[in-house]
Parts: structure tokens; sequence; C-alpha cells
């Protein structure tokens, strides 16, 4: 038990701490596996995992082990310099995203910010420098930074901060005809979520994916996947762009990647990166050793047998969640993908959330009606039994 009390930790927080998250009522001190410790001793089970990230659970052994290791030798060198695991890192990513290239960096929206640049220096290079337009879609999130604000759909996110980057413009994930039509020999990228997260978990249709294809053929137009939430192992597969029928030029990687550390990378096409040149991006932790570290555990994790265990849970999960929508009304949609899930209400369901915590399962609510699910990977039956069961729990006590 730590020495300070709740009621320290929000004080101390609210007189110092810039006030831009609207937290819920609780500290955490400890975690372990599927669960996490409040500084009142009470467990938590946790289906959200810090919004995706914490892939291997809390507390992993070997990600403990390793970073423990890694930090009693080497942390950070900067980019000046070679060291041992950043090259181990980018063979073990290309040869899982099937891209040629992979640059680091320490979040989601760095890897999107990345994309979105080398997507500029690509027709930069080829000296078409009229293409600089981005198309996205409605409902995206691609980040905060100001290159991945513009790309972001939510008038909620972007209108504080305007003007963005001019040229980009919106289209419905409903509409292929107006992809079709947005895309044009101006645009240097389109940017899609392969499945949508903080937009609700949608997935991208089949004739949407197809419209991106064929507008990408028809106009040279670039393929940003940003598959910070999607991708690394999430559902089921390494990437979630193929199963969808997209074939990405980038791909952006963050959130389960590092398994709590932060990590991001944008992945390139060999085609590409021939474009890109020593100076033209850089950061200062990017790919730094214990990042790295951290996410070599990880992909161990995956290819020695996590990978299959998503797969494997997924169905159950999804059956789950089905039978849970058929004794609940109020839930008019399951939208899933391996480990992430979406339960989209008839109302806002911020209520259930708060029941849930009192209750101990930790989920989150995104765009407005949806309750979304990201168990860690190592999560067991038993454990989506238990965490469907409070669900339903808490929807009834709302
Ligand atoms: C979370 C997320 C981001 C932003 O990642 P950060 O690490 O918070 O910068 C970007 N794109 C998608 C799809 C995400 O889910």
């Amino acid at each position: 038990m730590s020495t300070t009390t709740t009621t320290d930790v929000k004080a101390l927080e609210s007189q110092h701490v810039l006030q831009t998250y609207k937290r819920q009522p609780v500290v955490f001190e400890r975690g372990s596996g599927m669960r996490l410790q409040d500084d009142h001793g009470k467990s938590y089970l946790d289906f959200l995992s810090g919004i995706g990230v914490a892939s291997l659970g809390h507390a992993h052994p070997k990600l403990a082990h390793a970073l423990a290791d890694q930090a009693a030798k080497l942390v950070h060198t900067s980019n000046l310099y070679f060291h041992p695991l950043q090259g181990e890192l980018a063979a073990r990513l290309t040869a899982l995203t099937g891209l040629a290239r992979a640059f680091f960096c320490n979040s989601g929206t760095e890897a999107n910010e990345a994309c979105l640049k080398f997507a500029r220096r690509y027709w930069h290079t080829k000296s078409q420098t009229n293409r600089t337009k981005y198309v996205a879609f409605t409902h995206s999130f691609h980040g905060r930074t100001m290159g991945s604000l513009s790309v972001t759909w939510d008038e909620h996110y972007r209108g504080p901060f305007q003007p963005l980057i001019p040229g980009v413009t919106f289209v419905d994930g409903a509409d292929p005809a107006a992809l079709l039509a947005a895309v044009d020999a101006d645009t240097a990228a389109i940017i899609v979520e392969p499945v949508q997260g903080e937009g609700g978990v949608r997935p991208v249709s089949p004739a949407m994916a197809k419209a991106i294809e064929d507008a990408c053929a028809r106009t040279g137009a670039l393929l940003i996947a940003d598959e910070v939430q999607s991708g690394a192992g999430r559902t089921g597969e390494f990437l979630a762009s193929p199963a969808a029928g997209l074939t990405p030029d980038f791909v952006a990687l963050g959130k389960a990647l590092g398994g709590g550390m932060p990590v991001g990378a944008a992945m390139v096409s060999a085609e590409a990166a021939e474009t890109i040149f020593a100076g033209d991006h850089g950061t200062t932790y990017g790919g730094n050793l214990l990042a790295c570290r951290a996410a070599l555990v990880f992909l161990d994790e995956l290819a020695g047998g996590l990978q299959a265990h998503v797969r494997e849970m997924a169905p159950y999960f999804l059956t789950g969640l089905r039978a849970l929508q058929s004794r609940v009304p109020a839930i008019r949609e399951v939208r899933a993908a391996g480990l992430i899930a979406g339960l989209d209400f008839d109302k806002d369901p911020a209520p259930v959330v708060a029941a849930a915590l009192e209750r101990g399962l930790l989920i989150n609510r995104t765009s407005n009606t949806v309750i979304r699910l990201l168990p860690p990977y190592i999560v067991t039956k038993q454990d989506i039994d238990e965490a469907l069961a409070i669900l339903e729990e808490a929807i009834a006590a709302v």
C-alpha cells in the first residue's frame, strides 16, 4: 500500500497537472497479468489494457526482466550512433508487415506524422510538388499532433486548433463513390484505419477497400494504413490491412507493439523508401534500446504462441458478445475483429462504464455510443466469461 491516499493523489494532480484528462476516480499502483490493483487493494479485470497497449498484460515477467536487464546495460544513445537492437527489430517488423523499412518513433501520432511527411517527401522527390493533399475518413482518429490532427475527423478535437494542414478531405466510410471522387492527381495519400478504434470499432467495408485500391491504382496516390490500434496482432493477424483488402505503402504502428513502453514505427515500402534521404526526418528517443528491447520481447511472445492464442480467443469473444447482445436490447450492434470489440448502444453508455468500474471491470466508451473492449492478448476464456458477466450486471444496474 502506498503512503499517500487517493485524496492526496487527486489534490496534487488537480493543483499541478494540466487538466486535459477527465480521469476515472481510481488510483492504480500495481498490476499482474489481466488484473490491476488500486490503492485500496481492490482488484480490477482489465479489458482495456491502457487503450490497447498492455498487450502482454501487466508486470509480464519476461518483459520486466528484459527491461531491468536492458536498463542495467544501456538505455539510450540517440540516433547519432548504431546500437544492436534497431536493425534486429526492423528486420522482424519488415518480415511481419511485408514492407521494406522501419522508422522508429515513440507514439502512434508520431508514426502517423512520419507517414504523412514521407508521403509528401515521396512526391517532392518525384518533382510533383502539387501532390500535397490527403484524403481521410469520417470517424477517423490518427492522433493529436498537428499533422495527425489534420486528418482526424472529430470536430471536438480539431476545432480549437484551426487552421490545420490545408487540403484534407474527409470521406464518409459508407460512400465508396465519394472516395473515388475525392482522390485526384493532387492527392499525396489516403489515410485509413483498417479497423477504426476511437471512431467506434468500425472495420473498413470491402466496397470501400476496393474503392481505395482502385483510387490509388488510377491516380498513383499513396496509401497510409494507420494500424496503431488494429495492428501488432490485435485482430489475429499482425496487420489488419491484408484481410481488409488493403495494400498500403506506409503502415503506422504503436500501442501494443511496446507492451507498455512507448514504441511507434512507420513502416515504409521499398519504392517509397528510395525517395527518403538522410536528414529528412528524425527523433531523439525513437528506437532507443529500452524501447526496442520491449518490442522484441513482445514479438517473441507473439511468435511463441501468443498470436495463435489471440486467434483462438477471437471467436469465443465474439460468441460471448453476440450472446450478450441477444439478452440486452439496448445493444444495437456488435463490431469486433479479434481482440478489439465495440458494443454500439442506443444511448450514451457512459454510466455502464462507471458501473463496470465499481464492479471491478475496466472498459471504456468511445464515439458517443460505443463500449470498447481491448483486452490484453493473454486473455483467457475464463476472463472473457467473467468480464461479460460483470458487463451484463453493470448494464442491468443502470
Ligand atoms: C491511439 C491511436 C493513435 C495515437 O496514438 P498515440 O500513441 O496516442 O499518439 C493514432 N491512431 C490510432 C488508430 C490510434 O488508435
